[in-house]
């Protein structure tokens, strides 16, 4: 198995990149986003929950966001690998996972960490949202408040990856393709190591 964690605050490139990976190195993608969304437009009690948390930009309770991750490891155990993307983005989540992996004799290979400067962010973040029917998107008081969740929250979760030295940071600027590229190098060279 080969598992990694794509890190970075919001409207660093993880959801674009991850399509990419996913399709090149075979990983199952799991984003907690798109599976908050996916119950959200369901309807269901769990996306009614979450929906609060995500309209002023804060994150959902980490409870929520492991018993999803729970049930989608459960799912897919036959998977090559996992790529995980918005996931952990607290230190209990990163803990849980750990905790996850192991029982299925598995580890966290590498966190990549997407490098990208505020400003970019915004401008990013704002353009997405005249496009993708994101809410959360729309707003700079709603962007500017999940940046910060991001600095306060999930941040230290590359502190306790970097304590097993399993981070490795890539610039998040440039082209798509190009910043793909630096991604792939990256993977290539992890893969032949076979932490897990
Ligand atoms: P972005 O990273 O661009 O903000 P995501 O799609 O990853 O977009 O997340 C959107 C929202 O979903 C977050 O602002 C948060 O409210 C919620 N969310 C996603 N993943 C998690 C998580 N692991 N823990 C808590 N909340 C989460």
């Amino acid at each position: 198995m080969f598992n990694l964690i794509l890190f970075g605050p919001p409207g660093s490139g993880k959801g674009t990149q991850s399509e990419k990976l996913i399709s090149k190195y075979h990983l199952k993608h799991l984003s907690t986003g798109d599976l908050l969304r996916s119950e959200i437009s369901n309807k269901t009690q769990l996306g009614l929950e979450a929906k609060r948390y995500m309209d002023k930009g804060s994150l959902v309770p980490d409870a929520v966001v492991i018993g999803m991750i729970n049930d989608a490891l459960d799912n897919n155990h036959d998977a090559d690998g996992f790529l995980f993307d918005g996931f952990p983005r607290t230190a209990v989540q990163a803990e849980e996972l750990d905790r996850l992996l192991s029982q299925k004799k598995t580890c966290i290979d590498v966190m990549l960490a997407l490098k990208v400067s505020e400003e970019e962010l915004v401008k990013r973040l704002i353009k997405r949202g005249e496009t993708s029917g994101r809410s959360d998107d729309t707003n700079e008081q709603i962007i500017r408040a999940r940046i910060e969740e991001y600095h306060k929250k999930t941040a230290t979760v590359a502190d306790h990856y970097q304590k097993e030295n399993k981070v490795v940071m890539v610039k998040g600027e440039g082209g798509v393709d190009e910043i793909f590229d630096r991604l792939s190098k990256e993977i290539d060279r992890l893969k032949k190591l076979h932490n897990c």
